[in-house]
């Protein structure tokens, strides 16, 4: 690259203005509106930075918003990105792109969306607060999840899931009490690089549907949105994939293991009822509909009344169903 374009979200702006300062003149410029669920208002407002600068690469330094804004330029441009993440959200080993317009978040998946170059620095993630920390880390830890029983898994997608729960189940709860923070900061940042290899390796089924579209439809905290989500959408696919069970049963040592992801969730404090995040109740129905009318695959049928059901309990921070 010889004009970069240096992307984050306005609450980094000032430590990236500083990484651009100390590249010099290779740095044309700093956009620092990167955005949740990735407006494509907001890329387009950055594209014409682009044009306009002459830029002919984009550094992405930041969580996951800031790599879909980079990825959202690469797959208009074909750009090279080099990605600097600073969450455990997994974002930047996919080649997936999820952007919203007009309350629908749309994925894709392409090539030039997959960042050419990743660095991965500890120590940018120590400044995280406590509650993005956890639940981006819940997001990558979902992304291995649903991999194990993805209808196009395979055993080395499997051994990499298994790796990535592990680290993420064994880590987030020190980064929750800010506790042995270097050690468990590099654990869960191992356990998120994994999560997000199985997302670029496999397809994703209920359960990030479900994300997506609530997060499109009613613009909700998209690490939350997972960490709510994840003890209901593996209790719905329970009885569908014993295997899964048997396995993160194992990891998790109790043989239920949406509980324990209940449980994991109010041992980190994570916000976990949809009311809590923002979701309106009469939210439900339509988003189940939304969910019926581009349906994904999934181990068990996607059945309308288990739905609302699941998003109930969800909503009301209820256990997930037995
Ligand atoms: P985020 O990028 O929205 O960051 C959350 C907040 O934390 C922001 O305000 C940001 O400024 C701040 N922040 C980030 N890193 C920080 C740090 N080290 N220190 C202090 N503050 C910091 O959160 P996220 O959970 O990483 O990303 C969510 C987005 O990522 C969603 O839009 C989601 O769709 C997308 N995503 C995409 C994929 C994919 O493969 N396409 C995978 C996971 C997530």
């Amino acid at each position: 690259m010889k004009r970069a374009l240096f992307l984050t979200t306005p609450g980094q702006e000032d430590y990236v203005r500083k990484c651009a300062q100390a590249v010099g003149p290779v740095a044309v410029g700093v956009f620092a509106n990167a955005t949740m669920h990735t407006p494509v208002s907001v890329t387009e407002e950055a594209l014409s930075v682009v044009r306009e600068r002459r830029v002919d690469g984009v550094v992405a330094i930041g969580g996951g918003s800031t790599i879909g804004l980079g990825k959202a330029i690469a797959w208009r441009t074909d750009l090279p990105q080099v990605v600097i993440p600073t969450t455990y959200a997994g974002s930047e080993m996919t080649p997936i792109l999820g952007e919203t317009a007009d309350g629908q978040k749309v994925t894709r998946s392409d090539p030039r969306i997959l960042p050419e170059t990743v660095i991965y620095d500890v120590e940018l993630t120590t400044t995280l607060p406590r509650e993005a920390a956890v639940a981006s880390g819940i997001n990558a830890m979902a992304h291995a999840v649903e991999a194990l029983y993805a209808e196009d898994r395979n055993p080395v997608v499997d051994l990499i899931a298994v790796d990535a729960i592990s680290a993420l189940y064994d880590s987030l709860p020190y980064l929750a009490e800010s506790q042995k923070a270097a050690e468990s900061s590099e654990k869960a940042l191992y356990g998120a690089w994994l999560g997000g290899i199985c997302l670029g390796s496999v397809s994703m089924a209920l359960h990030h549907k479900l994300c997506h579209t609530l997060g499109g439809m009613f613009d909700l905290p998209h690490a939350e949105l997972h960490a709510a989500l994840l003890p209901h959408t593996l209790a719905y696919n329970g009885p569908a994939i014993p295997y899964v069970i048997d396995k993160l049963g194992k990891v998790f040592k109790q043989h239920d293991p949406a509980q324990s992801l209940f449980e994991f969730n109010q041992q980190l404090r994570v916000r976990a009822a949809l009311a809590e995040l923002g979701m309106p109740k009469d939210g439900i129905e339509p988003a189940v509909a939304a969910v019926l009318a581009k349906p994904c695959r999934n181990p068990r049928p996607l059945e309308r009344e288990a739905l609302i059901k699941l998003l109930k309990r969800a909503y009301a921070g209820a256990h997930p169903a037995p």
